[in-house]
């Protein structure tokens, strides 16, 4: 099919929206207008694939199994995963204290959550937990200088904020009363100096914070606290929703978002729409989102010439339609790498790239982890 561009009401609703290119680019702010303003034209030039994806998507979790290095860092699992592990952990000591605060602060009511608190040290070494109440307008970094903590505790003790744009107002969260992360165990008898090492804090106060000796053995997968430690570079690009980058690097929009949308062929029904619709011009030149290895080339019926890109740490990247690929099975690339042009091939209604997010075999949200609004 051929790029709509010069056909009827669709071709000068889209030179519209070129025309408007530098207005939206400029401010990050019109984003959210920006997309509702394509949703009306998002049956033009979007991916068939919601139709049969459920088939195709069985296929590619079976390959995402494998190989994609699950686990390999637990600190990123766990803030993932959505058993609240910090939970769990045994040797957290005052989870009964946090409980009991949650409760209080749901009685409390929504004034709880704009008391000073009197809790944060952070030379002690007594860990306790209290629970905050977000309130409209507030932000992470707001509350974590109010409690005198960093960042990186509070995205560290509450695994369901994965995303620093994403909190709600009324969620509670917890806030320990000294800075430090949540670390899980990766294998038998690390130590609270070990693990200290590893993050260059104070061990004695690691150990000592949770209650137990500077070189006693931990069980694979326990959780403790690491005070005074920050989160990896990759797990805050990850908060950020920076963690990667745009695989389209010239004038695009979007024609569909990720999620559940009528069906494109106008059957009535809805369908799941596994990645995002980045329309544009034919040839346009696709880089990889991540630094990665490609681990899927090849030709299917929903994503025509398509590339798989595995990143690390149970992220895996799909760029479907391409009119060529410019890559092949095993080759590493970078956010520099040409992967392949965008094009109209397998189940598509116009030249445009589908992009799919997978972590751990399931498609998430492009916008959680690459800024839309950064270009
Ligand atoms: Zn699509």
């Amino acid at each position: 099919m051929t790029f709509l561009y010069n056909k009827g009401a669709i071709g000068s609703f889209m030179k519209k929206m070129v025309f408007s290119k530098k207005r939206f680019s400029s401010k990050p702010s019109n984003l959210g207008y920006y997309s509702k303003v394509f949703v009306t034209c998002s049956a033009s030039i979007v991916c068939a694939a919601g139709i049969v994806i459920g088939a195709t998507l069985a296929v590619l979790h079976v390959n995402n199994t494998n190989g994609q290095g699950g686990g390999s860092d637990p600190k990123l699992s766990m803030i993932m995963s959505e058993a609240d592990s910090s939970v769990k952990a045994s040797n957290i000591s005052d989870m009964e204290a946090d409980s009991e605060a949650l409760g209080l602060a749901a009685l409390m009511g929504e004034d709880h959550a704009t008391e000073a608190p009197a809790v944060s040290d952070n030379t002690s070494t007594t860990l306790t937990y209290t629970s905050y109440r977000v309130k409209k307008g507030d932000m992470i970094s707001l509350i974590a200088d109010a409690y005198n903590i960093t960042t990186d505790t509070i995205y560290s003790a509450n695994n369901t904020i994965t995303n620093s744009r994403l909190i709600q107002p009324g969620q509670y969260i917890k806030i320990p009363s000294m800075s430090g992360i949540l670390y899980t165990t990766k294998k038998e008898n690390e130590t609270p100096a070990t693990i200290a090492e590893k993050y260059s804090v104070d061990a004695e106060r690691c150990a000592l914070v949770n209650n137990t000796d500077l070189n006693a053995p931990l069980k694979m997968g326990t959780t403790v606290f690491v005070p005074g430690a920050e989160m990896d570079w990759e797990t805050k690009l990850e908060i950020n929703g920076d963690l990667f980058k745009l695989p389209l690097h010239s004038y695009f929009y979007i024609s569909s978002r990720w999620g559940w949308r009528p069906d494109p062929f106008g059957s009535g029904r809805r369908s799941y729409h596994g990645g995002i619709d980045m329309a544009c011009p034919k040839g346009t030149p696709i880089y990889s989102a991540k630094a990665g290895r490609v681990v899927s080339t090849g030709y299917s019926n929903v994503y025509g010439n398509y590339v798989i890109v595995s990143h690390g740490q149970g992220y895996k990247t799909l760029y479907g339609h391409m009119t060529r690929i410019l890559t092949s099975n095993g080759a590493f690339v970078d956010t520099s790498t040409k992967i392949g042009l965008v094009g109209s091939t397998g189940a598509s209604t116009g030249p445009h790239l589908h992009f799919t997010v997978y972590k751990n075999g399931k498609s998430i949200n492009p916008t959680n982890v690459v800024n839309f609004a950064k270009r």
